[in-house]
């Protein structure tokens, strides 16, 4: 165990446009764990993040600790300049310019070939380096007080939600690392878009706020990964993402995704419960606004309006933590579009029921695909 401080940093009503002394004080103490191999989970424009120095073995080797992650499954390296992504990098190319232009700082993650500076404690192993500029004023005060280069995965236990509230990092962190900087809750609540850059054409490993359409009005032809969407049916290929291989997102209960008209989504789902219950399961539901006084469970969570989106991933991930706060042991949930940042919802959540989808239109169960939980 060792004692982690935790400082709040909520300047000028959330806007941080200008820090405080104290915070400031707060952002160099930052700084100065970060140079000395420490941990330090801070907020994104995304979720919170776990950093460390990215271009310290030991320090992705103390996130991997802290996390229990698997070695094999690479870290985003984050910057906040520019000119530094060179020192990381053997080559930019031109698409990387464009979108940098596009989209930086932001939550775009691109994957380019590493120079050496990078160590493969890093990278899991690959010669191929995952970058991101958020746009989060405290992420980047953060890095340029660390020395430029944090390696920062989501501050959350590998295999729960990532954390998008300084309460949520503390539940999982606590102890493990040296300092948390609660920022409030975050704007987008799920990870950034990875595009990979090293194949032609471009290619999305993880979908997210920034779409397929924003990068192809960008690049022109983007092909997105045939594991994302996995909704009709496993395609069976061998993820290139490494992370995407294992089960993320979970909440402890057994959480089901229901796909189908609203109504029939509805009925499905209450009849479930209705077992469910009855052989002593705490039954959750995640359901739009519009059905929510429709069902029958012990718990029932409003994710936000069908027609809001933002408002959906902002607060899909708090909402799996709650069901476990409240012990739900069987947790339904109505499936989403899966159009924009829908397919980013629709991937975390597929994700979190590992895939355990009931699809009414075809009658059929999808895959159930516990094996891989980490
Ligand atoms: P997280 O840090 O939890 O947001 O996850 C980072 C994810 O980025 C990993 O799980 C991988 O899927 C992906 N990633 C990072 N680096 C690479 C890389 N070099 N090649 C492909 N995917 C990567
Ligand atoms: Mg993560």
């Amino acid at each position: 165990m060792i004692q982690t401080e935790r400082i709040v940093i909520a300047s000028a009503g959330n806007d941080f446009v200008n820090f405080t002394e104290r915070e400031q004080e707060g952002l160099r103490r930052a700084g100065e764990i970060l140079k000395a191999g420490g941990l330090v989970a801070f907020p994104t424009e995304t979720v919170y993040g776990l950093g460390g120095d990215a271009l310290n073995p030991d320090s992705s080797r103390k996130i991997y600790a802290a996390k229990g992650r698997p070695s094999d499954n690479p870290l985003i390296v984050h910057i906040a300049d520019w000119g530094d992504l060179s020192r990381i990098v053997s080559r930019i190319p031109k698409a990387a310019e464009r979108l940098a232009e596009a989209f930086w700082p932001g939550p775009l993650t691109m994957i380019l070939q590493k120079s050496d500076a990078v160590p493969m404690e890093t990278t899991g192993g690959l010669d191929t380096v995952a970058v991101r500029m958020p746009s989060h004023p405290v992420a980047l005060a953060v890095i340029r007080e660390g020395g430029g280069f944090v390696a920062a995965p989501s501050a959350n236990t590998s295999g729960k939600p990532s954390p998008t509230l300084a309460a949520h990092v503390a539940e999982d962190m606590d102890g493990r690392i040296d300092m948390i900087i609660d920022g409030g809750a975050l704007g987008i609540g799920l990870e950034s878009t990875i595009v990979d850059l090293t194949v032609s054409p471009p290619r999305i490993l993880r979908p997210g706020y920034i779409t397929r359409e924003m990068l192809e009005q960008v690049l022109g032809d983007v092909e997105a990964d045939a594991t994302i969407l996995q909704s009709q049916a496993e395609c069976g290929q061998a993820p290139k993402a490494p992370g995407m291989k294992y089960r993320h997102y979970a909440p402890a209960g057994e959480l089901t995704v229901v796909c189908g008209e609203p109504e029939a989504v509805v009925e499905y789902i209450n009849r479930r419960a209705d077992e469910d219950r009855k052989g002593g399961h705490l039954v959750g539901v995640i359901g739009t606004e519009e059905m929510l006084d429709r069902y029958r469970a012990d718990v029932i969570k409003s994710v936000g309006s069908r027609t809001e989106e933002d408002v959906i991933a902002a607060r899909l991930y708090a909402i799996l933590r709650e069901f476990d706060a409240e012990g739900a042991t069987k947790i339904y949930s109505e499936a989403f579009s899966v159009e924009g940042l829908g397919q980013a919802i629709m991937n975390r959540l597929l994700k979190a029921a590992g895939h355990r989808v009931i699809d009414l239109q075809v009658q059929q169960e999808v895959g159930e695909n516990d094996s891989n939980r980490k």
